[in-house]
């Protein structure tokens, strides 16, 4: 029996183990994946509920690692913040989606495109001029990249993302609260923060048509939302079901796979056109 427990103790140590080792390779190579053509933007489309028209696209960003594959975002992310990294990820991120807004437009398609800031980016004093300055590059109004935050980050430290956030919204960015629901702050908070948008976190979405809890918390952080002058877009929308409860509450914006998967650049116009047919 005591044998037993110390194999399963050194299995145990040997998990944790491999997961320390991972973190410490990924973090390293953070460093060279930029300079490596290792990271991409992918596009996932956004529509308004009521008429189904495009209204823009969400790009997240992928890593191939040489090593370890596809490496998911939630995890890259959160290291490349922890190792300081995280504000040159976010600089190329920025350059490739004007770029690629930049490209789109010289084939006809107007777009404006929502990128996502992490909690350091938000607190940067540099990113108001930095974004800035790309979009002078890129001759891009500012209507065309829109700004997404999590509600976590924007409460991290509010003093300090506020003066950003009003600078951008000077500039005539768009902000959305991003995940909004998981992170405990309240209407009030973020009603004092220049953000025009809300985005219901997925995980309230995913099941809204088997589940009558999330259907009352959906509905009613519309509602509150609304009276607030915010609009709302739901992310994880994956069923039919789903789509016709959303548009009944009023949700003025959809995301997820029924609508499309996240895209690679070149298939975004293939699909504009197509789902236009
Ligand atoms: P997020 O901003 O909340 O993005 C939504 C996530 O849900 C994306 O995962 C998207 O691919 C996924 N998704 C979209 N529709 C559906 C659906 O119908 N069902 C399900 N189950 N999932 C759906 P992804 O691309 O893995 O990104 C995860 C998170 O990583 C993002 O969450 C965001 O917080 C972060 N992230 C991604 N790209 C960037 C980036 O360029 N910069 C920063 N700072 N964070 C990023
Ligand atoms: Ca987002
Ligand atoms: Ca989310
Ligand atoms: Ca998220």
């Amino acid at each position: 029996r005591a044998r037993h427990g110390h194999t399963r103790h050194m299995r145990y140590e040997t998990g944790q183990d491999e997961q320390h080792q991972r973190r410490l390779a990924l973090a390293r190579d953070l460093g060279t994946a930029v300079e490596q053509d290792q990271l991409t933007m992918v596009y996932q489309p956004k529509i308004l509920a009521a008429s189904g028209e495009v209204m823009g696209f969400e790009a997240l960003m992928r890593w191939r690692h040489p090593g370890f594959g596809f490496v998911p975002p939630d995890e890259f992310i959160a290291l490349a913040e922890q190792s300081g990294r995280i504000t040159q990820l976010t600089q190329w991120m920025l350059r490739t989606v004007c770029r690629q807004i930049d490209l789109w437009a010289q084939q006809g398609e107007v777009v404006s495109v929502a990128v996502n800031l992490s909690a350091h980016d938000v607190m940067d004093i540099t990113l108001p001029e930095r974004i800035h300055l790309l979009l002078q590059d890129y001759q891009l109004g500012p209507e065309r990249l829109r700004l997404e935050v999590t509600e976590s980050a924007l409460i991290q430290d509010p003093a300090l993302a506020q003066a950003n956030l009003i600078a951008l919204r000077k500039a005539g960015l768009h902000i959305a609260v991003d995940d909004y629901g998981t992170g405990y702050s309240s209407l009030s908070q973020l009603k004092r923060l220049p953000v025009q948008e809300l985005k219901i976190d997925k995980s309230f979405i995913l099941k809204l048509d088997h589940d009558s809890e999330d259907r009352i918390i959906v509905r009613s952080t519309i509602e509150l939302a609304h009276s607030l002058g915010l609009s709302v877009v739901a992310e994880g929308v994956e069923t039919d079901a789903s789509q016709a409860l959303l548009l009944a509450m009023g949700c003025d914006v959809l995301q997820g796979y029924l609508i499309s998967r996240p895209l690679p650049s070149d298939q975004v116009i293939d699909w504009m056109t197509q789902y236009r047919k």
